[in-house]
């Protein structure tokens, strides 16, 4: 979600005039992007804008948009000196407006306000992440709230966009050569548009399934989408996935915890058998879905008993992949209040025994890949071999492979010859 605000703020920005460096040293203005999930994240913020303080004689301007910018507000002046102006979760149709009030001397200028009614969503070309990669919000906010989770709060309650603009949206980046687009929300099975405009002639038990075929209908090469919400995750979804090729085959499913006690603290919604019988739905796809997740350990009241639940259900699931986060109380969430009783030590100990079992299961999953061919999107040139490129499958693994330059932005087929930890290796068929 973020990395696609910072596309659509480059957009307007160079569309007003600004030209857009990603170098620290040529910039007059800095702005940072910032997310407070994890604590970390946000000391992340505090560090940056000291060093940056610290590096330039000639003060460069800095604005601070994103979760952090619309917790903290105008208290963030406060928190670190150097800052020039706060832009809002919802705001950053503005911030040009913000870089203007600063230039004419204003100071300490913050924007929290709502987003405005013809907000532009649009990506430029040059703008983009990859040339052949798109990401389309198609929900904003969450009504969840997880009691851990400050999300709610910082982005504030779901809206979605209604599906007739999705679609223009999809076939405009089709004409301009995009390949793989990204449906993101933080919940995108909550996804409830105001009218029906252009899901009319599309079959689905849900909103976001009857989304997921219309998509599909545009005939754009790849349709991956994140994140799902087990509770909310409709069977009907994996139908989809079954009768369209285009839909990737990868589901993003986080399932925090293995233990129902902890699940139910966290207000999750679901239990460890309606998240199976999710699982086990998605593993009798004739498309062998790639599945991933993410699960917190640690959280308030999470006993041994309850991470060796845990343990078990990720032997269960066999996931392709996880990440795993030591919980971290974020003030102003509910489990904030909760006593935070599981020492650092702990915490430490349950995330490296957790990471060491996934990451054997997962080795001995991409084993499975080998002689094997899978169809790759050619997106850059590798960073570490000018002779090889690198891209996602369609179930969005990492594959790295030895083509020429002429190969970016074509779908290939790839036979796997080697397995790294996190990624696959092969050659051209
Ligand atoms: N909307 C998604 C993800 C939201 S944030 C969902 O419903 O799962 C991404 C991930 O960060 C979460 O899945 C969770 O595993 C982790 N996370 C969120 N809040 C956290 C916290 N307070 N401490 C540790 N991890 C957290
Ligand atoms: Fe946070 Fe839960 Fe919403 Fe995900 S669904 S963003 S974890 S509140």
């Amino acid at each position: 979600m973020n990395v696609s605000d910072s596309e659509r703020v480059a957009t307007s920005l160079a569309g007003k005039g600004f030209e857009i460096t990603h170098s620290e040293e040529n910039a007059d203005i800095i702005l940072i992007n910032t997310c407070s999930v994890r604590e970390k994240a946000e000391q992340k913020l505090y560090s940056r804008v000291g060093r940056i303080k610290k590096k330039y004689d000639e003060k460069p301007v800095i604005g601070v948009m994103g979760c952090v910018a619309q917790l903290e507000g105008e208290t963030l002046f406060e928190k670190i000196n150097g800052i020039d102006f706060v832009v809002g979760t919802r705001a950053v149709g503005r911030v040009s407006e913000a870089i203007e009030k600063v230039l004419n001397g204003e100071n300490g200028f913050t924007d929290l306000g709502e987003r405005e009614a013809d907000y532009d969503w649009n990506v430029a070309d040059a703008q983009r992440n990859s040339p052949y990669v798109a990401f389309i919000p198609i929900i904003e906010g969450c009504n969840k709230f997880c009691t851990y989770c400050i999300v709610p709060f910082s982005r504030g309650r779901e809206r979605s966009l209604e599906a007739s603009e999705i679609i223009r949206q999809v076939l405009e980046l089709k004409r301009r050569g995009v390949k793989e687009v990204h449906l993101i929300g933080q919940n995108v099975n909550s996804y409830r548009p105001e009218t029906d405009s252009g899901l009319e002639m599309f079959a689905g038990a849900t909103p976001f399934s009857k989304l997921l075929r219309a998509v599909a209908a545009t005939r754009i090469e790849i349709i991956k989408f994140n994140t799902s919400f087990p509770r909310d995750f409709h069977h009907d979804i994996v139908d989809a996935i079954d009768e369209h090729e285009n839909l990737a085959n990868w589901v993003h499913l986080p399932v925090q915890s293995g233990s129902n006690k902890v699940l139910k603290a966290m207000r999750r919604l679901h239990t460890i058998d309606s998240y199976f019988k999710r699982i086990d739905k998605l593993k009798e796809s004739n498309r062998n879905i790639s599945l991933t997740t993410d699960i917190i350990v640690g959280f308030p009241g999470e006993t041994d008993e309850d991470f060796r639940d845990t343990v078990k259900m990720v032997e269960y699931c066999n996931f392709d992949s996880a990440y795993i986060f030591k919980y971290s109380p974020r003030p102003g969430t509910p489990a904030f209040e909760m006593e935070d009783d599981v020492s650092q030590k702990v915490k430490s100990e349950r995330f490296t025994e957790l990471e060491s079992i996934q990451k054997s299961l997962q080795s001995t999953n991409l084993k499975r890949y080998i002689n094997s061919h899978v169809q790759v999107l050619a997106e850059r040139i590798s960073s570490r071999s000018a002779n090889d490129l690198t891209g996602h499958s369609s179930c969005h693994k990492i594959v790295n492979f030895a083509a020429s330059d002429d190969m970016l932005g074509k779908l290939v087929n790839v036979k796997i010859n080697e397995i790294k930890s996190n990624s696959l290796f092969g050659e051209l068929n």
